[in-house]
């Protein structure tokens, strides 16, 4: 497997953490020095806004995808590599799908939870095998990984789909967990 394109899931929110514009940001800068392309919601508002901008900053490439309703509130980013305005979320979720060969998840909330959830529970179902890595940074995630643990000893999810996600800790961990499914180009299911 080899990563050239990465889907990024993140807040669109303007009032999120500085810790976490930071984060995205050295994100952004790590895709471009990669010459990894991101794919994200098309934002220019909020945490996604200043992941774009940091990627391009970097050199990098960048597709957003959004949908027509959204281009106002969302304020659409004007300066991408290219951007897809689609007709709806469903189209745009399958956009980003189609255009990426890995999902990662910063904090983020409804949006970005049911943007993830989606991709998590197609890989449960074989639909595709790209690797989902959640960033954990400063905990965030912590309880959402506690319930799945939960629904596991109840035996409602399966302990074997523990391998569909990976943990990251920071953003600099995505890179090597992402790094380590192209240069190991480990088996499916297993690369984690
Ligand atoms: P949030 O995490 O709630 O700040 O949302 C992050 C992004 O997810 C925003 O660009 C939202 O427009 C987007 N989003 C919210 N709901 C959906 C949905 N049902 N399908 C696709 N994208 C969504």
């Amino acid at each position: 497997m080899e990563i050239r394109s990465v889907c990024v899931y993140c807040a669109s929110s303007a009032t999120a953490p500085e810790w976490l514009f930071e984060e995205v940001r050295e994100f952004g800068a790590g895709l471009a020095k990669r010459g990894w392309r991101l794919v994200y919601g098309g934002a220019s508002v909020g945490v996604m806004g200043a992941l774009a901008d940091a990627t391009l900053a970097g050199g990098g490439a960048v597709l957003g995808v959004i949908p027509k309703a959204l281009v106002g509130r969302e304020v659409a980013h004007s300066n991408l590599t290219e951007l897809k305005v689609v007709e709806t979320m469903h189209d745009r979720k399958a956009e980003m799908f189609k255009g990426s060969d890995a999902f990662v998840a910063f904090p983020g909330g409804f949006g970005t939870m049911e943007e993830f959830f989606e991709m998590l529970t197609w890989k449960q179902l074989g639909i595709h095998n790209k690797p989902i890595v959640f960033v954990n940074v400063r905990g965030y995630y912590a309880m959402m990984l506690g319930q799945f643990e939960r629904a596991i000893a109840d035996g409602i999810i399966r302990s074997d789909n523990r391998i569909l996600y990976s943990v990251a800790d920071d953003q600099e961990q995505v890179f090597s967990v992402l790094e380590d499914a192209t240069v190991l180009n480990r088996v499916p299911g297993k690369w984690y």
